[in-house]
């Protein structure tokens, strides 16, 4: 479990935009170029403000041709920040603050005394409402002791693999994490995936390199209250490093070129490792596990290196300073209300119960009208996005009858996971340590039972509902529209070219992802399978290499050269997503282009600094001047609307443009 900040800094979070009156009612929302009634402008201020003289096409920036269309549409946005300290930002924030002030008040209205107490969502206002109980960390530090003390009486290795089949105990094991996750193959999958802890190995520079100011840091204040010494602290920490440099080659080993592969249990058996990898899970979903684990083909190795006599000591260690750090969690004095950004009543009830608080927010704020309107609109997209396919003309029938089976069965889900987590099997005590115990045991419960579904019954669980986007998963062949997306759609009312450039790219971009690069070998069902011929392959891989080849070495400010490769397949869902998208629009009539445009830079301008930037190089979307202007730049009706300087390094002449939808 990850208790990530529920609002985090992503480049790539979906973008707001202008609040404009009606909301997707059909010709009404497309704009009237010839007619502007001066009585309705008049009698709404905001209005005049918007009104546009009769369009000219194509359009220039006040008569001259238009050198940078990011800048045209987000300049003026882009320049406030001069001289400011912002960092990174996005123009639309507005859903995050919606959807938090919401569930705010869903936890602080709901009224334990007005449901049955087997309800999950009592359970979750309980769980919430605890952390707000005078003196609930009165008797943390007792239970935290006694919990320490089978670690402490280990003295043998088997004595520690005990504890990590110990479900009480799993959850703290660094060393034995496995993602599940929808596999390489189509299968849900226990991908091992162990864990450093990096606050934690900061913890060891703070001391090492400064006690005295390392001494107060939050964790130790934690640390100290059970009585551990600072000398304590730091040889702990010290094992702790030790153990990290382990789990960190083999982290790497993927990269130094070892694959990845299945691992039953015979083979763990053949090769005597009695690491009890699959008794965890059977402990804890009480079936035989018969699947594999997937790991790389170096796991025997590391094991031994990792779990020998020799690491028995920095073994415990990692496990009891883990204990703590996660613990420290809800022992902290720094949660509850005073700051929103640190309140960890907050961040852990929303983390743990995302599902049912979803369906409560769903049934309180989303008007089911509208939302059925999404889902026709979804569809819309689907079938336009079959439109597009059907014209790959290096298909042979039967492989264009497995590419559209593959748009017709997909799945998407709108802002609950598929398998819901209601923490039925958590019984409440009136102790928040053992809460906190009982709740992340049967998460995990949860997640390991995936693994025992298979074919159609697979399906999404602990979806991020509360990240304002949307998500394709290649291996349930699924699109998950989130709860802060649908909240951004449902909340403003927009032109059908806004909703188009807003809602429209968005799931034009999941579906689309489905023929990128990374997923394309996925079927409808979710499993791999090299459906392409030879000959198509060929076909498919020339037009990724062209995509790559457009970008590759291309430089902007702050940012590395592009390596066209590390950007091919969000490029490929952007350029396919707006293929779709422009087709849609094709179908209606009196478009304002103008709008849909200008809409598509807005959502996604960003502000960035040569500090965030660096960061951003890790996201593999094209930076936000290149995906606005090389986005746009490939298709002949951007250039229809807008006169672009044919010196501008963002002017993409007709050969060079990326046809790459025939
Ligand atoms: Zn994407």
């Amino acid at each position: 479990m990850n208790f990530n900040k529920f609002r985090k800094l992503t480049a790539f979070s979906i973008a707001f935009t202008l609040v404009i009156p009606l909301w997707g009612c059909g010709s009404d929302s497309t704009s009237d170029l010839s007619v502007v009634d001066n009585e309705t402008v008049l009698s709404n201020e905001e209005s005049i403000v918007g009104v546009d003289e009769v369009k000219k096409y194509p359009i220039t920036d006040n008569g001259i041709p238009i050198w940078d269309f990011d800048e045209y549409v987000n300049g003026e946005w882009l320049k406030e920040f001069e001289g400011s300290e912002a960092t990174y930002a996005t123009k639309y924030d507005d859903a995050y603050e919606i959807e938090r002030s919401r569930l705010y008040d869903i936890l602080n209205d709901s009224s334990l005394t007005d449901l049955p107490t087997d309800d999950p969502l009592y359970k979750t206002k309980y769980i919430y409402d605890q952390f707000y109980e005078e003196n609930v960390n009165d008797s943390l530090n007792e239970s935290l002791t006694a919990f320490l003390q089978p670690v402490y009486d280990v003295e043998t290795l088997d004595d520690l693999f005990d504890l990590y089949k110990n479900k009480d105990y799993s959850y703290f094991c660094n060393e034995l994490v496995f993602n599940i996750t929808g596999g390489d193959w189509g299968d849900i999958d226990a991908v091992y995936s162990p864990v450093i802890n990096d606050n934690l190995l900061n913890e060891y520079n703070n001391f090492v390199a400064n006690p005295t100011d390392g001494s107060m840091t939050e964790i130790y204040a934690n640390v100290e209250k059970l009585g551990i010494d600072q000398t304590e602290y730091i040889k702990m920490l010290s094992n702790l490093v030790v153990i990290s440099q382990y789990l960190r080659e083999y982290q790497n080993s993927y990269a130094n070129g070892y694959k990845y592969q299945y691992f039953y249990k015979e083979t763990f058996e053949q090769n005597n490792i009695d690491v009890p990898v699959f008794d965890i899970i059977e402990e804890f979903t009480e079936k035989e596990y018969n699947g594999p684990i997937v790991a790389t083909e170096n796991l025997f190795d590391f094991f031994d290196v990792l779990f020998c006599e020799d690491n028995l000591d920095a073994l415990k260690d990692s496990l009891i300073l883990n204990i703590i750090y996660d613990i420290s969690f809800i022992n902290s004095d720094w949660n509850r209300y005073e700051d929103e950004e640190y309140d960890n009543a907050f961040y852990f009830t929303i983390s743990v119960s995302r599902d049912v608080l979803a369906l409560e927010y769903q049934s309180r704020y989303f008007d089911e009208e509208k939302l059925k309107e999404i889902r026709q609109f979804v569809f819309a997209i689907k079938t336009q996005a079959q439109s597009v396919v059907k014209e790959f003309e290096w298909l042979s029938e039967k492989s264009m009858e497995t590419a559209v089976r593959k748009i017709v069965l997909m799945k998407p889900s709108y802002g609950v996971s598929d398998h819901v987590y209601d923490l039925s099997d958590v019984v409440l005590s009136d102790d928040l340590f053992e809460n906190f115990i009982n709740i992340i045991k049967s998460r995990r419960k949860f997640s390991y039972s995936q693994l025992y579904y298979f074919d159609e019954e697979r399906g999404t669980f602990f979806q991020n509902n509360f990240d304002v986007n949307a998500y394709y998963n290649a291996s349930l062949n699924n699109i998950t529209l989130t709860t802060g997306l649908l909240t951004e759609l449902l909340e403003t009312d927009m032109t059908y070219e806004e909703k188009i450039a807003e809602l429209g790219m968005t799931v034009a971009h999941e579906i689309s992802h489905s023929f990128g690069p990374s997923c394309i070998y996925f079927e409808g069902d979710g499993y791999y399978d090299q459906w392409m011929t030879d000959e198509e392959i060929n076909e498919y891989d020339d037009r990724i290499r062209r995509i790559i080849q457009f970008f590759d070495g291309k430089e902007t400010e702050y940012f590395d050269p592009i390596n066209g490769a590390y950007y091919a397949d969000e490029t490929y869902a952007d350029l396919m997503a707006m293929e779709i998208c422009l087709r849609i629009l094709e179908e209606q009539d009196n478009v304002d282009y103008d709008l849909f445009f200008k809409t598509f830079a807005s959502r996604k301008a960003t502000y960035y600094t040569e500090e965030s930037a660096a960061l951003l190089n890790g996201d593999n979307h094209l930076p936000a001047k290149f995906r606005i202007n090389y986005i746009l730049g490939q298709f002949p009706k951007f250039y229809e609307v807008y006169k672009i300087d044919e010196e501008s390094p963002f002017y993409v002449p007709n050969l060079e443009r990326l046809t790459i939808f025939k």
